[in-house]
């Protein structure tokens, strides 16, 4: 399968992609794991293609008062394994971690993923769930988006034509805070079936922050804010989990496809819920 013939443009700066971004269908390409399969397919037929690879200050990973800012270039795998990531956002190593195999790591970015807003993707329940925010640039402004307001539908986010996300800005972790990511793959392409991501603190023994972040199961990545609040001012017993539980499709309209029902899906996202809330709390230092 041949894509559409296009123009391509490698630029070094981000003055000169934003340039180039003026122009009429235009596309930019990160890692390629996603657009050259559409562009294959003839899903995505842009005229011109803008990679990104050669921008630097897109490629880096910087701590400062209290937040990390992941440049959109960063890869899966440099966040599975940095030791820096590991250490102050272990949520996201370690969902990095749970994306694709060897290959797709290697060459997919975080931003990417998040441009992209794939309904199976693993990123935005762990975003969501950490309340990232996603800087996002064009020619003359710039504006920071959180997740949960990022992703709005299925391979639909607020990212306009014209911006480029620049970089994925994550709280350095209380080291009193647990987290955990729970997946379902899906067995060929280890996409979420259903994935969740919790993060939880305690104070005295009863939940002080609750954040579950859910992907798979609807059209986008979101958060679970009614079961949060159920979890909220508990002290996270069975019966606390269990009530939580009964609140995390919170309206969304449950994806059913050949992989499976929506049925199984709620009840798997329902099991794997409970025990990325139990992994996290088990996680908390004490
Ligand atoms: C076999 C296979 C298995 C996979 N398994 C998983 C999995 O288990 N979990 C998972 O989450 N993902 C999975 N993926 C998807 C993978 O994570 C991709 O890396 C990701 O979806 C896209 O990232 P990319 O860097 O390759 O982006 P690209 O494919 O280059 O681009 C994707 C889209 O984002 C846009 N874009 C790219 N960068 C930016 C930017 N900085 N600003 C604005 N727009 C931008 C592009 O224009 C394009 O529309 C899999 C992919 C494959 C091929």
């Amino acid at each position: 399968m041949i894509p559409q013939g296009f123009t391509y443009s490698k630029p070094n700066s981000l003055p000169e992609a934003m340039d180039l971004l003026a122009k009429d269908d235009v596309k930019l390409l990160a890692g390629g794991m996603s657009l050259i399969p559409m562009m294959k397919l003839r899903l995505a037929t842009p005229e011109h293609l803008i990679d990104l690879g050669a921008i630097s200050e897109l490629n880096s990973i910087s701590e400062n008062l209290g937040k990390l800012h992941i440049g959109a270039l960063t890869t899966h795998d440099t966040l599975a394994n940095s030791s820096l990531i590991q250490e102050k956002s272990p949520l996201l190593a370690e969902t990095a971690s749970h994306i694709g195999d060897i290959q797709v790591r290697n060459m997919g970015t975080i931003g990417g993923s998040t441009a992209h807003a794939d309904p199976a993707a693993d990123y935005p329940a762990s975003l969501c769930a950490l309340d990232a925010q996603i800087k996002l640039v064009r020619k003359d402004s710039q504006r920071v988006v959180l997740a949960s307001e990022f992703f709005i539908d299925a391979l639909t986010t607020v990212l306009e034509p014209d911006e480029i996300i620049t970089e994925i800005i994550v709280p350095v972790e209380n080291p009193k805070t647990g987290t955990s990511y729970k997946k379902l793959r899906q067995p060929a392409s280890g996409f979420a079936i259903v994935g969740i991501a919790t993060r939880l603190q305690l104070s005295d023994g009863i939940v002080s922050l609750a954040r579950i972040g859910v992907t798979g199961l609807g059209p986008n990545g979101f958060r679970a804010t009614e079961a949060e609040n159920a979890l909220q001012n508990t002290a996270a017993t069975d019966a606390d989990i269990n009530k939580a539980i009964t609140f995390l499709d919170g309206g969304v309209e449950v994806n059913s496809d050949i992989h499976a029902s929506s049925n199984y899906r709620s009840h798997v996202a329902r099991i794997y819920t409970t025990r990325a809330i139990k992994t996290a709390l088990a996680r908390i230092a004490c």
